[in-house]
């Protein structure tokens, strides 16, 4: 197929002076959109469904994706366009319910007090989304922030420069300008952006930069949503069905050419199974990229030459460092094209056991007992995703209870991060805070008790603290 570029390929990135500008209208704009209604806010997110569903949007955005890393429109469809019309499903349908403001229970010795919850947007936020789904991790937290009342800048990343230019003309489209805006740039601009007085920054990319946007966020005290990675974990174990098990794995690892903030970083399988499972992934590999992925347009390519060598430099440190080579390994620097690689006999000091992978190489330990594989789990930082393959209900409890985890997914990959209503993210540095659902508009809102006295007063408990207020304390405290 051939692929027009649409964009004009070089994104305007922002002067300091049109972000002080931009800063300013938003600053403005917050308190308007503080009263503004729920139909106000459902508008806005139908105008970009209604974008979305316009064929000639979905060709544009597919065509832009595939411009960026080869990624098939079919798979553009599947992990960006799909899961945000979702969420878009579910905002539609429980924003108002969400946004009611909830009653609290008032015990007897607060009698004549009532509280309710109400839900105010936190104002002018930021929101800096990663390349490797350039257009769901942007556009995803932009409509929990619509839905919760706020301002948005968005500062997609400069590495898509064709998703980023059509996220810009989309919400230029979609959204009044003054109060959503997407502002382009490197380094240099996003510094900029988070040395100013945001009420809220919705961060999804590493957990270095993680670490950045959390300094930057602390010298206003402003609130953090940080969507992070990490080397997240599958155990394989003895009682599974393999061929199913490996077909969904495969799957898993390779979609986007393993760029996925999800992915299951590495495998420990029960030693039983391990040839077994070697031999099933290499016929699920070649069953959905054939055994020339290279060739194979439903395969990805790496985002950048510097990340491909990394990729390369991955498999030529494990092997030096004694691994087998059980599938792929082959690279092209050039054409950023990773072979899927399988490798075995893999040891803690390779590199590739020591930072996320992001990229389609898997390596597969063997163990004999649990506790082997939770001493190698316990070793990392908290991962993003835990993946169990186990038909035992008492494994299942097993590693529920003894990891942490953002999420947990039994028997399936990928799909944790597929339901609107399930909170999504991570724990300590795989991530701070929950997306998705209400959780999302929580991110992007105060929740403000209003506490309200009707009748009585506690006027009889205040000082002087005389002996009979003693013995009323002691009586008070048989209703608390
Ligand atoms: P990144 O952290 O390099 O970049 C993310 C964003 O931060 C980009 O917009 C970039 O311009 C900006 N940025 C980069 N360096 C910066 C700096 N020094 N100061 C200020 N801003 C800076 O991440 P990436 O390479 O785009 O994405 C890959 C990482 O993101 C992986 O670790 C992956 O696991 C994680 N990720 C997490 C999720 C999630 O939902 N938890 C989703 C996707 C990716």
């Amino acid at each position: 197929m051939e692929l027009v570029d649409n964009s004009s390929s070089i994104l305007h990135y922002a002067s300091e002076a049109d972000i002080d500008a931009i800063y300013k209208s938003h600053q403005r704009e917050k308190n308007t959109l503080r009263s503004s209604t729920i139909k106000y806010r459902l508008n806005l997110i139908r105008s970009i469904e209604v974008y979305l569903r316009d064929p000639k949007m979905i060709k544009q955005l597919t065509n832009a994706v595939q411009l960026d890393f080869n990624k098939h429109p079919s798979e553009t469809e599947l992990t960006e366009i799909i899961p945000t019309i979702s969420h878009i499903k579910e905002i539609k349908s429980k924003l108002k319910g969400w946004l009611t403001p909830k009653r609290n229970y008032i015990p007897l010795v607060h009698l004549g007090l009532s509280a309710q919850t109400v839900y105010e947007p936190k104002g002018a936020t930021l929101i800096i989304s990663p390349w490797n789904y350039p257009f769901f991790l942007a556009v995803y937290p932009m409509l929990y922030a619509i839905a919760a009342g706020c301002t948005v800048v968005l500062k997609p990343s400069e590495m898509t420069k064709h998703t980023s230019k059509f996220l810009e003309k989309m919400v230029k489209a979609c959204l009044p300008e003054d109060q959503y805006t997407v502002v382009h740039g490197g380094i240099p601009e996003t510094t900029y952006l988070l040395n100013k007085k945001w009420d809220h920054i919705f961060f999804t990319g590493s957990p270095a930069v993680g670490k950045i946007v959390m300094q930057a966020a602390s010298k206003n005290l402003t609130s953090v949503s940080l969507e992070l990675g990490g080397k997240s974990p599958c155990v394989v174990d003895e009682t599974v069905s393999i061929k199913s098990t490996a077909s969904k794995l495969a799957w898993g690892k390779l979609i986007n050419a393993g760029q996925t903030c999800i992915a299951p970083d590495y495998v420990l399988v029960h030693k039983s199974k391990q040839a077994e499972l070697v031999n099933e992934l290499k016929q699920s590999i070649e069953k959905m990229y054939g055994d020339d992925p290279s060739s194979s347009t439903s395969f990805a390519r790496i985002i950048t030459k510097k990340h491909a060598q990394r990729q390369g430099n991955l498999i030529q440190d494990a092997l030096e460092k004694g691994a087998t080579l059980a599938y792929g390994g082959t690279y092209d620097v050039a054409s950023q094209y990773v072979e899927p690689t399988i490798l075995t006999n893999v040891t803690m000091d390779m590199q590739i056991m020591q930072e996320e992978i992001f990229g389609p190489l898997l390596p597969i330990l063997a163990y004999e007992e649990k506790q082997e594989t939770l001493d190698i789990i316990h070793s990392f930082d908290k991962p993003l995703s835990f993946y169990l393959c186990t038909s035992s209900k008492q494994t299942m409890k097993y590693y529920t209870e003894h990891t942490s985890s953002g999420g947990m997914v039994i028997n399936e990959f990928i799909l944790g991060a597929a339901i609107p209503s399930v909170p999504f993210g991570g724990v300590n540095h795989s991530g701070i805070g929950k997306a998705f659902g209400f959780h999302g508009l929580i991110e992007f809102s105060n929740e403000k008790p209003v506490v309200k006295r009707n009748f009585m007063t506690i006027s009889f408990a205040y000082p002087p603290y005389t002996d009979a207020k003693a013995k009323l304390m002691k009586w008070i405290k048989r209703f608390v």
